[in-house]
């Protein structure tokens, strides 16, 4: 048996040393907000080059808090990318806003900066773009846009801890980067948990508050706040996942350039890679017209796989009918196939997956 993911194999190397340090904050009595948080939100602004962060309790989180401290409101307009996980569109339906699909390019699955401009109307403020399976978008062509047109951009890098764009992590390039560190991430702690970067003061502040019942000094509230806030035990363990980031980034690539380099199959197409990015691997996604078939030949070899996403956000209930269908989502979403992946997979059994897909017809 393949698995999709597997837990075990991804933290085994770490146990020992994350047990010794969540023994450390139940001795210690302190579970929130407390010196853990603290040291792993400026352990983490460091890493990715960020002035600021704010921990908080999920990736979803992470979004929502952002649209708050940006001002985004009801009745605005929020820029989204068309093919993307659920959370992105629902921030901005948490806000009040209005989610606004912008297609993506058929080779990277990243929004298509050449459909944005056509979708700002008097309402839009903001954009919020997607590095979607751990590949960066084109940040420099999507800024200029924002920029020119007055939109506040945030970076939903729920995929893509370890990705570069242009030599440089993701992390700060845009007013707020939104992280999330749900097990499966490249970044996984052992709950739920999230991350907002952002080299703006006034943004970390909202933030900060925001994510604290709008309170800044105990039981003083001025603004409308949220329960939101990473805990002690799962900062605790991040601070020791931040510091193998580079060598899970290693693994993953590893593995991703196994698949790219002996993957052959005529009916199979293979991820694509923009110039200027380095690929963090969240997922390896290949497409092909016959995934039923592909799907039904690697379960009966015991391979798991995923489909991310199957449905696109605006063909869901909660969306359908109040947002424009986008040609190019629709049509990789019957397409798209995630392979296994993850730190810690055995070579025989990246080489097995090979070799099944090879064999497909
Ligand atoms: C996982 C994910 C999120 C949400 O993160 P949670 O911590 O699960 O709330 C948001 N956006 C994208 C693209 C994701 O993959």
């Amino acid at each position: 048996m393949i698995k999709f993911f597997d837990y075990p194999s991804v933290n085994k190397p770490y146990l020992k040393e994350i047990s010794k340090k969540i023994n450390e904050v139940v001795d210690s009595g302190n579970f929130i907000l407390g010196p853990r948080l603290e040291e792993f939100e400026k352990n983490f602004s460091s890493f990715f080059s960020a002035k600021f962060s704010v921990g908080v309790g999920n990736g979803l989180d992470a979004l929502t808090i952002s649209l708050k401290a940006l001002g985004i409101k009801s009745g605005d307009e929020v820029l989204v990318p068309s093919h993307t996980f659920i959370a992105t569109w629902q921030a901005v339906r948490n806000v009040g806003a209005i989610p606004i699909p912008v297609d993506i390019e058929e080779k990277t699955y990243n929004m298509d900066p050449s459909l944005l401009e056509s979708s700002i109307t008097s309402k839009t403020r903001a954009v919020i773009v997607v590095h979607l399976y751990g590949q960066p978008c084109n940040l420099e062509q999507i800024k200029k846009v924002a920029v020119k047109h007055n939109l506040r951009m945030i970076e939903d890098a729920a995929q893509a801890h370890g990705a570069k764009y242009k030599g440089n992590y993701i992390g700060s390039f845009s007013d707020v980067v939104c992280w999330s560190f749900y097990p499966t991430k490249n970044m996984g702690c052992f709950g739920d948990g999230g991350m907002i970067t952002t080299n703006q003061k006034k943004i970390k502040d909202m933030a900060l508050m925001i994510r604290n019942y709008g309170s800044k000094k105990k039981y003083i509230h001025s603004e409308d706040g949220i329960n939101s806030r990473l805990d002690e035990i799962q900062a605790a363990i991040l601070n020791v996942k931040l510091f193998k980031l580079e060598e899970e980034i290693i693994k993953r690539t590893k593995i991703a350039n196994t698949y790219l380099k002996e993957i052959k199959n005529e009916s199979i197409s293979l991820p694509h890679i923009d110039k200027g990015v380095k690929h963090a691997w969240h997922l390896f996604v290949i497409r092909t017209k016959k995934r039923n078939e592909l799907v039904t030949l690697l379960e009966k070899k015991g391979i798991q796989t995923l489909i991310h996403y199957p449905t696109p956000p605006f063909e869901q209930k909660m969306f359908k009918s109040k947002v424009n269908i986008c040609p190019v989502a629709k049509k990789i979403s019957k397409e798209i196939l995630s392979l296994p992946l993850y730190p810690g997979m055995k070579m025989v059994d990246v080489k097995k997956v090979i070799k099944t897909i090879n064999g497909f017809k």
